[in-house]
């Protein structure tokens, strides 16, 4: 069982629980994307093992009346064991999710590349039913934009979680959230919909609402599972919110992310460990 510590973060160890979670943010007018903690597997059995536990995650919230869809990130259904591992599984993941929805993550520069690919394929073949990430910080992102444009399914903007090299990458912030503005526009103008603001910076938030009043776009916010949740739940009074949950037996390493990356949320997991 997850420690109430970590409960703030992670929905839980198993599919039932994660559920659960969903159902009653459902009821708080919140979307959910279900993600299970898990990447970078250098052998084929987790791997397959992973894609057959969002096959049946997909079945049970095909089953339900919940608002829900995943989010898997490659390296977690085989990238790092062959492109062909990581297109199988997400082959059979995406043809599962025919009436919910797939998100693919976005990992490092390296794996951009065989990510947009997969991505193109697998939205074409299913109508627009897949979406995937690209993260501001990379130099690369206003180009794959611009090949995005074009294509059905959804496209989440993130800032960028990964220490990328310097020739690649904004490295300072002010330059990000200034690349995330100008994708952002971008988006706003050259997209039909199926933008997903994948922030939690209020500044972010706003200027995308800004854009929507100035362009018409349809967008959605998503946010992470124990991250400026009060916001979510204003913020899902006036416009389509989808939090990103993630669940799973391997929560440790994810709440040890969550927790250092802001003095808050150390303070905060401090003060769990206290008791106080
Ligand atoms: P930051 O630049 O971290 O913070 C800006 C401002 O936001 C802060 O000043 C504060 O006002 C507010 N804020 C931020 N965090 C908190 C907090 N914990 N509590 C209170 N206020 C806060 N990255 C990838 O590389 N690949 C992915 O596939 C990917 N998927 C993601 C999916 C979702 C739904 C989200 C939300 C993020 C994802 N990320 C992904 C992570 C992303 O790249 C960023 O690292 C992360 O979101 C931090 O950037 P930020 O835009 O939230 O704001």
């Amino acid at each position: 069982m997850i420690p109430p510590i970590a409960s703030r973060f992670v929905a839980g160890e198993t599919p039932a629980e994660a559920l659960e979670y969903t159902r009653d943010l459902n009821q708080r007018n919140v979307n959910v994307i279900l993600n299970l903690l898990g990447e970078h597997y250098h052998e084929r059995g987790p791997a397959d093992e992973d894609a057959e536990v969002y096959l049946r995650l997909l079945e049970d919230i095909e089953r339900s009346d919940l608002s829900a869809c995943v989010s898997v990130k490659p390296s977690q259904v085989g990238l790092d064991v062959g492109t062909h591992v990581y297109r199988d599984n997400m082959e059979r993941i995406a043809d599962a999710a025919d009436d919910t929805f797939v998100w693919i993550d976005m990992e490092d520069h390296t794996t951009t590349d065989a990510t947009l690919d997969l991505f193109e394929q697998l939205t074409l073949e299913h109508d627009g039913g897949v979406g995937v990430c690209v993260q501001a910080n990379l130099k690369r992102t206003k180009e794959d934009l611009e090949r995005l444009a074009d294509l059905p399914g959804k496209v989440r903007l993130v800032k960028g979680a990964y220490d990328e090299p310097p020739e690649l990458a904004y490295k300072e912030k002010e330059r990000v959230n200034a690349a995330y503005r100008e994708y952002l526009e971008f988006m706003f103008e050259e997209f039909d919909g199926g933008i997903a603001v994948g922030s939690h910076d209020p500044a972010m938030i706003e200027y995308a609402t800004e854009l929507h009043d100035e362009y018409g776009t349809d967008f959605e916010i998503q946010m992470l599972m124990g991250v400026r949740e009060d916001a979510q739940m204003e913020l899902a009074e006036e416009y389509e919110v989808w939090q990103y949950v993630p669940y799973g037996g391997k929560w440790m390493s994810y709440f040890y992310r969550r927790a250092m990356e802001r003095k808050e949320n150390l303070l905060f997991a401090a003060r769990a460990v206290l008791g106080r």
